[in-house]
């Protein structure tokens, strides 16, 4: 095979994967590892016509995927997810070289959760279009068709688990896809391809383009000949891409960026609120999800915060193959420079660090753990979604002020509330503005539930039918009744 790698000892392609086929360009992308600048590999580069070669790959196999239906599609789609479950020690190490992200979370969580994925939704698919809605006149008959060729797009930060929660949906509804995976993690993804074919998915059922976003991504998606374009990232992309598809009405599904509330009211177990807080440090804190902004009540902020030191002062930074350590790289020096900016503007405007705040002694892309006291509400610091290990701190004296603060920016991707008081609790999640609200816990996601951010954190829910929602045509079959022999 040519145009291959090898990564921590696992061979990756890095052409595309078009119609079943290895494709390379001339055009070429350096890819490098946030663990130590090594260089991984050089990978082709889409433009507008390896994205047209794999649109109309992914149009002409649409016809007899979809006519498969949802059982004909499972058995397929059970080896998918079998062949990811059997190489996941391979995808885990891939990943970790590539994104610097934890191993021990790749190959425990992230993989397991990412064959789940496929697993799901293939599953639930059988269930779909069973529904029918009584009427006096008509039999409502509800399906759901498979809408056609989906454009997917998904950001560095855990490329193998969040392309699986848009390619399981969508290839379980019926639906072909073209996959443009991130140019700073790309290689997982094309492993993905591989386990694909090995899997026997027919040829253009699921193609990846590897490309830089402004070119391959903006190819994707304003190409007139998608019926979905589905994108995690940021909320700037996302406001492009969105421009894009309305010239073509294309319906879209965001899953974009977040600042979320980190709340610990008075009557929490302060003990594992400090635990859990110190998880937001987690992958350096380059996780859409994690709660960034600490808010503490004010009677319980000096106990809170002498325990969450303690929790953060276990935390270990380094490499991330390493099983001990929590807090690895940032992906890259561009990125790096964006957090350290973010950190530097904030102080020169009179915050002060609890904590960290400058460069880790682990390596160049390496910030510590870094706690910001000191902020208001309309600062930089604490309205900007900074993705790295990078926390702010305000307190709070009553649940009026806790709603005010949690509700004040233009995000609400999620929420994390600690309270012992269940009606206090469910009582103050109901006011925060969120699409989720994990109430003594944080991270944990059943793929029944719906998933997804509100006011800039996202357009759409996935997950469960909401997923099936986006990727089909939903359709009402009303016959009347009586009215056959
Ligand atoms: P990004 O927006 O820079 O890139 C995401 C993807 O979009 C990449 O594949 C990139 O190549 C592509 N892209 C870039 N410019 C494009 C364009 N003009 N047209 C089309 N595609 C383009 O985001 P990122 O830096 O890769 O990821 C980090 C962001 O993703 C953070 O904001 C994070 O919060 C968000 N995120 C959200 C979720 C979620 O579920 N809500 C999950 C993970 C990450």
């Amino acid at each position: 095979m040519a145009d291959t790698t090898k990564v921590a000892g696992v061979e990756v392609s890095t052409a595309h994967y078009i119609d079943g086929q290895r494709v390379a360009s001339t055009e070429k992308f350096p890819n490098c590892s946030p663990i130590d600048g090594k260089h991984l590999a050089d990978v082709s580069a889409a433009g507008a016509a390896e994205i047209d070669s794999a649109v109309a790959a992914a149009r002409r196999a649409f016809p007899a995927w979809a006519a498969l239906g949802p059982e004909g599609r499972h058995p397929i789609l059970s080896r998918f997810a079998r062949a990811i479950q059997d190489h996941a020690k391979d995808i885990a190490a891939v990943e970790t070289e590539d994104n610097g992200s934890l191993l021990i979370g790749n190959a425990t969580r992230m993989v397991p959760r990412a064959a789940h994925n496929i697993q799901f939704f293939a599953d639930r698919a059988r269930k779909l279009s069973d529904e029918t809605i009584d009427s006096p006149e008509v039999v409502n008959h509800v399906r759901y068709d498979p809408a056609g060729v989906a454009g997917l797009i998904t950001p560095w930060n855990g490329p193998f688990m969040l392309t699986t929660w848009k390619v399981g949906p969508c290839l379980a509804a019926g639906d072909t896809a073209v996959v443009k995976p991130p140019e700073w993690a790309p290689l997982s993804c094309s492993l993905m391809a591989d386990l694909a074919a090995e899997a026997g998915l027919p040829a253009g059922v699921l193609n990846v383009v590897q490309g830089i976003g402004e070119e391959a991504g903006a190819a994707l998606a304003a190409h007139p000949d998608i019926d979905r374009l589905s994108f995690t990232g940021s909320t700037d992309t996302a406001s492009l891409i969105g421009a894009s598809c309305a010239r073509s009405l294309t319906p879209v599904s965001f899953e974009l960026g977040g600042k979320s509330p980190f709340i610990i009211c008075a009557d929490a177990d302060l003990d594992a609120a400090a635990q859990t807080a110190a998880g937001q440090y987690f992958n350096a804190g380059q996780v859409c999800l994690a709660g960034t902004r600490i808010l503490v009540e004010a009677k319980v902020a000096d106990e809170f915060q002498a325990k969450f030191r303690a929790a953060v002062s276990h935390l270990t930074v380094g490499d991330p193959r390493d099983k001990n350590t929590r807090i690895g790289p940032l992906i890259t020096p561009e990125h790096y420079k964006r957090v350290e900016g973010f950190v530097d503007r904030a102080l020169r405007a009179g915050v002060k660090p609890v904590w960290g705040g400058h460069r880790h002694g682990a390596g160049e892309l390496y910030f510590e753990p870094t706690l910001l006291d000191g902020v208001s509400q309309e600062m930089e610091i604490v309205q900007r979604e900074v993705f790295g290990p990078v926390l702010t701190w305000q307190t709070f004296r009553d649940e009026e002020e806790a709603v005010r603060l949690g509700n004040g920016t233009n995000y609400g991707l999620a929420a994390v509330i600690f309270s012992k008081n269940e009606e206090h609790a469910m009582r103050l999640a109901k006011r925060i503005v969120a699409g989720t609200v994990w109430v003594n816990c944080f991270f944990v996601r059943e793929l029944a539930a719906p998933f997804g951010g509100s006011r800039n954190s996202g357009i759409g829910r996935e997950g469960g039918n909401w997923s099936f929602d986006f990727y089909c045509d939903v359709k009402n079959i009303a016959a009347m009744k009586g009215s056959f022999v």
